[in-house]
């Protein structure tokens, strides 16, 4: 009697959260960095032309 996915049951970990660096949901809770542009993991910013802060954005 399973109709679509049973497998939401799942999907109630937080793994990531909004970066605060880069503003993406990407921070990766219990790594401890993002998986975005790097924030936690290194001091630069992970080299992607695609990656534009909302600071460099104005
Ligand atoms: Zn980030």
């Amino acid at each position: 009697m399973t109709k679509g996915t049973s497998s939401f049951g799942k999907k109630n970990k937080v793994v990531h959260i909004r970066c605060r660096r880069c503003g993406h949901h990407s921070f990766n809770l219990s790594k401890g960095r993002c998986a975005h542009c790097g924030f936690g993991e290194t001091k630069k910013w992970r080299k992607y032309n695609w990656i534009k802060p909302k600071k460099l954005l104005k």
